[in-house]
Order: structure tokens, then sequence, then C-alpha cells
């Protein structure tokens, strides 16, 4: 249990990777914030499954792409567990489309969602990590999109791309406050997000992965862990979990 005592908030926790990630960090003993938008059936899921395991948990409805809410978000946590040591910045959308097909609102809440949202996250939850004076784990999930681009995907790979360049930029911040801010851009991962993709495209990605076969969430999830319980001299990086689809 190397995260007892530990309170993390996951946004995006109620289905795909981001629940993952929270059942994770519970089952590595620390006491999650989940977060969701829309889904308070599946958040409710994810939150019963925990407290059968015994875990600490609370559901924390919320908005990522309005500040005001993701500092409620923080409050009711700080509220609830006393305090925050790991920021896990999941939640996202994708609206894919090529660019002469794409709509303003396609463009704006991509980058709403998957960029300003992870800003205004970090913002909401800067004050009280830096009160604590004792470290922290930021996390941000990126794409592979955002590292190597995809057709279709321009609003998709230009925030995904924002966030590794803001992960970095707040790594060199935070640093001398020892929180370690890091990205991870999974490759294709099987969840709600991908599951509607034509087969072809499907089929296609999985032509271009070395190890021959799509990704899981819990396979992100235990990188997530990875950082979160330990790692304290990485910062500022980005850990492709693509089985090799960069390459
Ligand atoms: P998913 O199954 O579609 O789940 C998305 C999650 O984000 C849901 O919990 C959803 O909450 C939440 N969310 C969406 N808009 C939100 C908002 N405005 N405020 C708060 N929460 C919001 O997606 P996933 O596949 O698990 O993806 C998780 C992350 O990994 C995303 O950032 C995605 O871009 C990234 N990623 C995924 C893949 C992949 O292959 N799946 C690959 C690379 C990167 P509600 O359900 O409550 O609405």
């Amino acid at each position: 249990m190397t995260l007892q005592g530990k309170v993390a908030i996951v946004t995006g926790g109620s289905r795909g990777i981001g629940k993952e990630i929270a059942l994770t960090l519970v089952r590595a003993g620390a006491a999650v914030a989940i977060n969701y938008h829309r889904e308070a059936g599946a958040a409710e899921e994810v939150l019963k499954k925990i407290e059968e395991e015994k875990g600490k948990g609370l559901l924390v409805q919320a908005d990522v792409t309005v500040l005001a809410e993701c500092e409620k978000m923080v409050r009711t946590t700080l509220d609830h567990f006393g305090r925050i040591d790991i920021l896990v910045n999941n939640a996202g959308i994708r609206r894919d489309t090529l660019l002469a097909l794409m709509k303003e609102d396609d463009w704006d809440i991509v980058l709403d969602t998957n960029l300003k949202g992870m800003f205004n996250c970090c913002k909401a939850v800067l004050k009280p990590l830096l009160k604590q004076k004792s470290g922290g784990r930021i996390i941000n999930i990126s794409s592979i999109a955002g590292l190597v681009g995809n057709s279709g995907q321009t609003n998709y790979a230009a925030a995904k791309g924002g966030v590794i360049a803001f992960t970095k930029s707040l790594a060199k911040e935070l640093g001398k406050r020892a929180i370690t801010v890091n990205a991870i851009a999974p490759g294709f991962i099987e969840t709600e997000m991908t599951e509607d993709l034509p087969a072809a495209v499907k089929e296609k990605v999985l032509s271009h992965v070395a190890l021959e076969r799509y990704g899981k969430p819990e396979e992100v999830a235990e990188v997530v862990l990875f950082l979160a319980q330990g790692a304290g001299y990485l910062t500022g990086t980005v850990l492709s979990i693509d089985g090799g689809l960069s390459l």
C-alpha cells in the first residue's frame, strides 16, 4: 500500500482509462476523488466497486472546461479528505474529422476539454499543493497523436501536443517544490472512445503496433501508478504507452 495517506484527483474517472487509474490508485492505498461530467451512473458503479474493496473514494461532478467547477472540485476534495497529493488530468474527448470539414465548435470543444481542462485543474490544485509543502505529482494524459499527429485529428493532436508543452513548462516551474509533472501518451487503448472507430481504421492502426494488439486501460493505469508512487527524479517527460505504434 505505497500510497497510504495520499489523496488523488482523477478527472474523467467514470469510465475507460480514468476508471482504471482510479481503481489502481485506490488499490495502492490512496483516497481518490473521482471526477465525472455526465455519466453519474457509471461513476457510481466505480465508487461501488471501490467501497466493495474497502477503498476510499468520493464522486465529484465537474465540467473541466469551467475553472469555477474545477475549483469547487478541489474544495470538495479538500473538505472530504483534507489534502491533495496527486492530480491525474485524464478527462478528454475527440471530435475527429478532416480540417476541411471541421466546424469551429469541433475545434473549440476539443481544445477546451483536452487542453484548457488540464490548465483549469492544475490552476485549481496548485494553491493547496504548494501550501502543503510536501511535494506532489501531476500526471497529464496526452496521446500519441500529440507526438506524431494524425490525419482527421488536427484539433485533438493540437490539444494533446499542447498538453506535452504545458507539462514540460510546468515541470520547470514546480521542480523546486518537489512537484513532478509528467505526461503519458497512450496509443490505441480499448475504451468507449475507440470502440466506434471504423473497422478499417482499427485494422490499419493494428498493422503498425509492434506488439500486435491494442492496449488495455489497466496498462495505462499501471504507468500512472509508477509515476504516482515513486519516480521522484522523473519530471517533464512523456512516456509513450503504445505497444510500439509510434516506432
Ligand atoms: P472515454 O472512455 O471516452 O472516457 C472519457 C472520460 O472523460 C469520461 O469519464 C468522461 O466523463 C470524461 N469527460 C469528458 N468530458 C469531460 C468534461 N468536460 N469534464 C469532466 N470529464 C469529462 O475515454 P478514454 O479512452 O478513457 O480516454 C481517457 C483519456 O485518454 C483522454 O484524455 C483521451 O484523450 C486519452 N487517450 C485515449 C486513447 C485511447 O485509445 N482510448 C489514446 C490516447 C489518449 P463522463 O463519462 O462523465 O461524461
